[in-house]
């Protein structure tokens, strides 16, 4: 099949409505109870419960891998799907544990906005600064949930300061809460001037019912209480003569972020959420490439930006995660594969609801689509009707913590150097190789869990055991220059593309080898994203 004509009108149409976005948040604030609620109000699925994992209740759909099922998380990501009042939302599952690989960054590279979500009695957390700190260099606005606001939470105030503080972001809360803990009587909507009173449902599995009336109505007292009542007005005093406005502007381009509060275990303040985020949150834009900006109406473009091997027991195959940059895409279309002009036929072309595929015929700017990958794919390649848009210097991350890694069968070795490939592919780890003759490799991560990971995955998927042990390197360096005597205060391996790096025990080393030997250049950090 030729490039497919689609109608320009129909083609814009469905970019105004397409929304895809991620979200992102430190380890239990409520990442998954969020997304259940928002498939719930996009109809995609019946009954909240059906996504979590934990406490015995249904398997989330994102769950696939039994390490995940042990420990209650998502390790790895895909998008999920759902329409709401005309729009195409697509929500991308960046994986929420302690640690976070590459995979997280990857996926935050095909978001349009990010939805922060903040535990309203911790607030602003380690992980949540991290993934902002992503989001923010990528320019992609961000909007706030303050979640679980029915426990004890620390002053809404004091919350918005930490965001100015901490992540050094405006922040302009568009709902304010009435009370909190046992007391949470609901939220004020500082653009509509009503209040959503908040009514505990049984386990909120179904849709809060919600009272509305406004600040002066003497019904307010009767609703929340006269101190409450009395206290909202204050503080709603207090935000329109001392905060800023919301300005759309501002938030598009991530220096601002629209604030909005709730419980989303108790299906509060997640429907007003999203009715909100798909006025606020922005279609698909054009993209930077090699020709310059690329319209989302161009012809058919797509960027990989995951690569997952062995998805499920079924599916033994490897699968490239490609998001729509521009045009329409047709399953069955012939296109280029842009690094090494490679001519395509997309007939394999599926969305992943974890092991449920369905074929995808067509998509859309800002659509995630699974493709059957024979292993010509890799993360930041393009495929195109255009066989010479490339997308300049895809981003990796720079490991933190380094290990050994030593294969107890050696008769095992094809299967290892297998698994070892695939999976550095796929960004759980980075493989760096020893220059000394030595066999076994280092692998660099962001967090030990990545490497447990590994470790499960080598086993389950390709049959092989790895004994794996955390070294005391700290720092990686990319380098120039001849390193053979540079050994005594570093590691000197190679990363799997042959480029000399070097592993220091901590930053005095660094500073020291660089002081000793002026010799050596090392090069400036690849850019996190
Ligand atoms: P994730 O790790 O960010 O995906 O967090 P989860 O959605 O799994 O939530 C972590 C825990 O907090 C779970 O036990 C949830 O039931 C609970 N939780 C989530 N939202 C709320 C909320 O609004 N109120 C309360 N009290 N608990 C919540």
């Amino acid at each position: 099949m030729t490039s497919p004509e689609i109608n320009p009108a129909a083609l814009a149409s469905e970019i105004a409505r397409r929304r895809t976005f991620a979200i992102i948040s430190h380890p239990d604030a409520g990442k998954t109870t969020i997304t259940e609620k928002l498939l719930l109000y996009g109809g995609a699925i019946q009954e909240a419960g059906s996504v979590t994992a934990k406490e015995g209740r249904s398997h989330t759909k994102s769950d696939w891998m039994s390490i995940e099922q042990q420990r209650g998380i998502s390790i790895s990501s895909s998008a999920l799907t759902f329409e709401y009042r005309g729009r195409h939302i697509n929500l991308l599952d960046t994986p929420g544990h302690q640690d976070f690989s590459e995979d997280t960054y990857r996926t935050l590279t095909a978001a349009d906005s990010a939805l922060m979500v903040l535990d309203a009695a911790r607030g602003v957390q380690a992980q949540t600064e991290k993934l902002f700190a992503v989001c923010r260099n990528r320019g992609i606005p961000i909007l706030t949930f303050v979640n679980k606001m029915d426990r004890p939470a620390q002053d809404p105030f004091e919350l918005l300061e930490q965001l100015e503080g901490i992540l050094k972001i405006t922040a302009v809360p568009l709902t304010w809460p009435i009370g909190d803990g046992p007391d949470f009587k609901g939220v004020y909507d500082l653009q509509t001037h009503q209040v959503l009173a908040f009514e505990r449902t049984s386990g909120g599995k179904h849709r809060a019912p919600m009272q509305t009336s406004g600040l002066d109505d003497p019904k307010l007292d009767a609703l929340v209480g006269a101190d409450l009542a009395a206290k909202l007005r204050e503080d709603v005093e207090l935000i329109q003569g001392a905060m800023p406005e919301f300005d759309p502007a501002g938030f598009l381009s991530g220096e601002l972020t629209p604030v909005f509060f709730g419980s989303a275990m108790n299906n509060f303040g997640v429907e007003h959420f999203l009715s909100n985020f798909v006025e606020l949150a922005p279609p698909p834009g054009a993209v930077e490439t090699n020709l310059g900006e690329r319209s989302p109406e161009a012809g058919f473009a797509g960027f990989i930006f995951k690569l997952q091997a062995n998805m499920s027991k079924q599916h033994r195959d490897r699968t490239a995660f490609m998001r729509v940059m521009s045009g329409h895409f047709e399953r069955g279309m012939d296109v280029t594969h842009t690094r090494t002009g490679r001519k395509l036929r997309l007939s394999q072309a599926h969305t992943l609801f974890a092991q449920d595929r369905e074929k995808v015929e067509e998509a859309y700017p800002g659509d995630i689509v699974g493709l059957v990958n024979p292993g010509v794919f890799q993360i930041g390649d393009v495929i195109s009707v255009d066989a010479k848009v490339i997308l300049p210097g895809f981003p990796r991350f720079t490991p933190e913590t380094f290990a050994t890694i030593g294969l107890r069968d050696v008769g095992k070795r094809k299967a290892f150097m297998k698994g070892l490939t695939q999976l550095a592919e796929e960004g759980v780890v980075q493989v760096f190789y020893p220059t000394d003759g030595a066999r076994d490799p280092y692998l660099g991560a962001v967090g030990p869990l990545q490497f447990e990971v590994f470790q499960a995955r080598l086993q389950e998927e390709y049959g092989v055991e790895v004994e794996m042990h955390v070294t005391s390197y700290q720092l990686v360096r990319w380098l120039a220059g001849d390193p053979t005597n540079v050994a005594r205060f570093a590691r000197h391996v190679e990363d799997d593309q042959g480029r000399p790096v070097m592993l220091f025990r901590s930053r005095y080393d660094l500073e020291y080898t660089a002081e000793q030997h002026p010799e050596i250049e090392f090069l400036p950090l690849p850019k996190d994203l």
